[in-house]
């Protein structure tokens, strides 16, 4: 892979809303993601591999529990923090900050907001660390945009839970020691349980032949008769809300990440137009490649706008879940459009390892479907807006 050269793109100065602590944490991680994930990334995504010698920089940077208090072994940051840290990864690779995302916001924050003080001291440090990796069980086989409709079940034994079901497209499965596991209890009302790898019954094979975040582990979990000890149930939130709450976090940091993808797409791209000649002149001066670039930087400057702000009410505690979903998926878009279009600037070599942009096209495919599809957020905006609810 050609070296990374990468420069940040702020065509409105958009750095002049940052905190100093804000650019010591992006400068951090920007600088982590050049010497640690650029080098290698393009190899383990050719090879299906997730490369876990990154987990221990990952820690160091804060990406796992950025905004959990310093007491769990978190950054203590705030969410624009948290957010440009997942920029800075997803530049390098959308499916590191998969790995990040998931570890921060579906597996720490369950525990932080919805566990108790014994689960918080136990689990939370371990994760911050990285020492244990963790992964979020709520998609199944049979129900993924409508999560609620779950089957995976907990039947109280006395003594213990026994936990019988499934769940499929699991980032961090195959080598989580942590799953946060969504399930129905006798009653049908949706609970979180902490599943650790040991336990009898329960296996965690990987899903292969995947064509996009391949540096990113996926699998199944699978739960024969586990059983799970009562003290690790998530006392203090139940209700499908409790999973939505860890995706509003998730989604917030995908708003971001995408922006990271988006930029590295259309850096390549400018720089590449300015060095390829054609017809006696570099490409960058034709006007097609022209009008490409700008609706590429325009589509950037607008995104980080828009993630900026988000950020702001996320700090204040006034983003709802409907706005998170605005830019969760305005950003993916924007990101995959852009990706699409700088391979096509880079003619064949747009399609080869030697630059990150295919890896990027590849790898947005699944961040516009996972943590609810393009066409589910649309739906959140047209229910928010109407208040007429399209999935009943
Ligand atoms: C690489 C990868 C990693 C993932 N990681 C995780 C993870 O860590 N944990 C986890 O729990 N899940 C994870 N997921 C699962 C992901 O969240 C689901 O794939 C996603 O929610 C969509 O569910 P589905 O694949 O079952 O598609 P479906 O729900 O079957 O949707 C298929 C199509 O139908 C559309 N559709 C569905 N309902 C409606 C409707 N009411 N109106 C209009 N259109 C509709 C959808 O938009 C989509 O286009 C991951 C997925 C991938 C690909």
């Amino acid at each position: 892979m050609k070296p990374d050269l990468f420069e940040a793109p702020d065509y409105y100065n958009l750095d002049e809303l940052l905190t100093d602590e804000h650019k010591l944490v992006r400068t951090a991680a920007r600088e982590w993601v050049k010497r640690d994930v650029s080098p290698i990334i393009e190899d383990y995504a050719q090879k299906a591999e997730f490369p876990t010698q990154i987990i221990k920089g990952l820690a160091e940077i804060g990406a796992f529990g950025p905004y959990i208090p310093h007491e769990y072994g978190g950054a203590g940051l705030d969410q624009i923090s948290y957010g440009l840290i997942m920029q800075e990864i997803e530049r390098g690779d959308s499916g590191v900050r998969s790995t990040a995302s998931v570890q921060s916001s579906l597996v720490m924050y369950p525990i932080w907001k919805y566990g108790n003080e014994e689960q918080r001291l136990k689990y939370l440090p371990k994760l911050a660390s990285g020492e244990w990796m963790g992964c979020f069980g709520l998609t199944e086989p049979d129900h993924g945009s409508n999560p609620g409709g779950m089957v995976t079940n907990f039947k109280d034994m006395g003594d213990h839970y026994l936990l019988n079901g499934a769940k499929m497209w699991i980032s961090n499965a195959p080598f989580a020691q942590v799953a946060v596991v969504w399930a129905k209890n006798e009653e049908g009302r949706i609970h979180g349980l902490i599943v650790e790898r040991g336990m009898e019954g329960f296996s965690t094979p990987e899903t292969h032949n995947k064509w996009s975040l391949r540096a990113s582990a996926t699998g199944e979990l699978i739960f024969d008769n586990v059983k799970v000890p009562k003290e690790n149930l998530l006392p203090n939130k139940s209700g499908l809300g409790a999973p939505l709450g860890c995706l509003d976090s998730a989604r917030f940091g995908i708003a971001w990440g995408a922006i990271g993808a988006a930029m590295d797409c259309y850096d390549t791209a400018l720089r590449y137009s300015k060095e390829r000649m054609q017809f006696g002149k570099p490409i960058g001066q034709f006007q097609l490649q022209q009008k490409k670039l700008a609706e590429m930087i325009t589509e950037i400057t607008k995104a980080q706008l828009l993630a900026w702000k988000l950020g702001v009410m996320r700090n204040n505690g006034t983003a709802t879940s409907a706005q998170i979903s605005m830019a969760k998926r305005n950003n993916v878009d924007m990101a995959i459009n852009i990706a699409r279009e700088a391979r096509q600037m880079l003619g064949g070599m747009g399609i080869s390892g030697e630059y990150s942009i295919m890896r990027h096209s590849m790898n947005l495919e699944s961040v516009i479907t996972y943590e609810g599809t393009h066409d589910i957020h649309l739906l959140i905006t047209g229910m928010d807006v109407t208040g007429l609810n399209a999935f009943k």
